[in-house]
């Protein structure tokens, strides 16, 4: 059986702590799903096609990468793809603590399992929020973001 991981977020933007996270998981699944996660209660930044175009951008050459968006629980949006697992990524303690509850509700309700990996140090600081502020601010953010310029 493939084994099939979510990726869920706002990836508003997509940055390349993300993408090392992505990285890792590829040695440990077929097929990861980047799932944008649309809450339609939430202001983004970037628009929903604007994200979805970028990181699609970023994965061209990937087959067993796709970008797929989602309303509602990750655990059921996972199900119903056939996602046996779902990926996060951790930057500290305060990513670990907030991660930590959600998978066990995640794994008692749904039965599936959060695998987490550790962002690699060069970007443990990168956050979609100081991008966000950067941007906002006519700030380049090539360093933190691939393919940046898709992001108009
Ligand atoms: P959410 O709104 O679900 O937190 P984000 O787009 O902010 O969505 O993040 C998606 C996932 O990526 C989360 O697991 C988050 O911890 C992880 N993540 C965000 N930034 C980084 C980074 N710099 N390095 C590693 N993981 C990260």
């Amino acid at each position: 059986m493939k084994k099939i991981a979510v990726f869920p977020g706002s990836f508003d933007p997509y940055t390349k702590g993300h993408e090392s996270i992505v990285e890792k998981a590829l040695g440990l699944f077929d097929e990861i799903v980047i799932g944008i996660g649309d809450n339609l209660t939430k202001n983004y930044m970037f628009d929903l096609d604007t994200r979805i175009k970028h990181i699609q951008s970023i994965y061209e050459n990937y087959d067993r990468v796709s970008v797929v968006v989602f309303q509602g629980l990750t655990v059921d949006f996972c199900k119903s793809i056939g996602a046996q697992y779902m990926i996060r990524g951790l930057r500290d303690t305060k990513d670990f603590e907030y991660e930590r509850n959600i998978a066990q509700m995640n794994l008692k309700i749904s039965g599936i399992e959060s695998v987490f990996f550790m962002t690699v140090e060069e970007y443990a600081s990168v956050s979609s929020t100081i991008i966000r502020e950067i941007h906002k601010n006519g700030g380049n953010i090539d360093l933190f973001v691939t393919n940046a310029e898709k992001l108009v």
